[in-house]
């Protein structure tokens, strides 16, 4: 699952034997990559369109595992831009019934749990996948001129905690709460958390992986269409290649 069309438009192409369906709104391509079946969809944006876009893999495909690519907001201080992260749990920061179901911020009601992990597995294969792209494919792939105009060093991998919700973070104050609130956040979206609680009620084993596109503040000053193209949605298929 990709949230970036870009993207999905780059895996769809290194795929074989591919086919299409049209499910609901959603065009699903079907085909495979490194002689695996392989489904691949677009997320859409938000809790919501990644919860029944994961439902729909899983019963109608029954997929063994997922893996979703997207962009993300950086909320430390040392995530530039064109970072990588991949993340270990998730946690949805709009989920809030403290005081009404006496249960505590974040706890999603009924379930008892505040964050979910991902695999283990799709971790460690993912740290793998993205180490050996940015140590061979990285340097030929992305024009350094490009690199160099959106202020990006050789990006670095790191791996943790997400926080998704149904909302684009572009506010100091915002990402300050937010900090405050999960001082182990690494970066913030609005389908990883989603993904995880379809994923955690299947038995499913996923993972998230998300380059950082903006730092969540006012000044999230990049030329969005631009790093998506050429930067992030080469990481994504690097990456990707590598892992299935
Ligand atoms: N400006 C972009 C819009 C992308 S926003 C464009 O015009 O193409 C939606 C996607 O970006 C979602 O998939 C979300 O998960 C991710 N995202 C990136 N930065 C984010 C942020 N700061 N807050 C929330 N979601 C973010």
């Amino acid at each position: 699952m990709a949230a970036m069309h870009e993207e999905l438009n780059r895996i769809v192409a290194m795929l074989s034997d591919v086919s299409e369906e049209k499910v609901g709104h959603k065009l699903v391509t079907l085909g495979k990559l490194n002689n695996k079946n392989v489904v691949v969809v677009f997320s859409g944006w938000g809790k919501v369109a990644a919860a029944t876009t994961s439902t729909m893999l899983i019963e109608r495909y029954a997929i063994s595992q997922l893996i979703f690519t997207g962009v993300a907001g950086g909320i430390q201080d040392f995530l530039n831009i064109g970072d990588i992260v991949i993340g270990t749990s998730f946690v949805q920061h709009d989920m809030d019934c403290a005081g009404v179901l006496g249960i505590k911020r974040f706890e999603i009601p009924l379930l008892s749990l505040t964050e979910i992990p991902s695999s283990k597995t799709l971790q460690i294969s993912s740290e793998q996948a993205a180490n050996e792209y940015l140590d061979s494919d990285f340097a030929s792939d992305v024009a350094y001129e490009e690199l160099q105009s959106l202020n990006i060093a050789k990006p670095t991998i790191y791996k943790g905690l997400i926080a998704s919700g149904d909302q684009f973070i572009s506010s100091e104050e915002k990402l300050q709460e937010l900090k405050k609130a999960l001082p182990e956040l690494l970066a913030v979206e609005m389908e990883g958390a989603a993904v995880a609680q379809v994923a955690h009620e299947y038995d499913l084993p996923f993972i998230v992986i998300r380059i950082i596109s903006d730092k969540a503040n006012d000044d999230s000053l990049i030329d969005f269409p631009r790093f998506i193209e050429e930067i992030a949605s080469h990481f994504t298929v690097g990456i990707i290649k590598r892992l299935i």
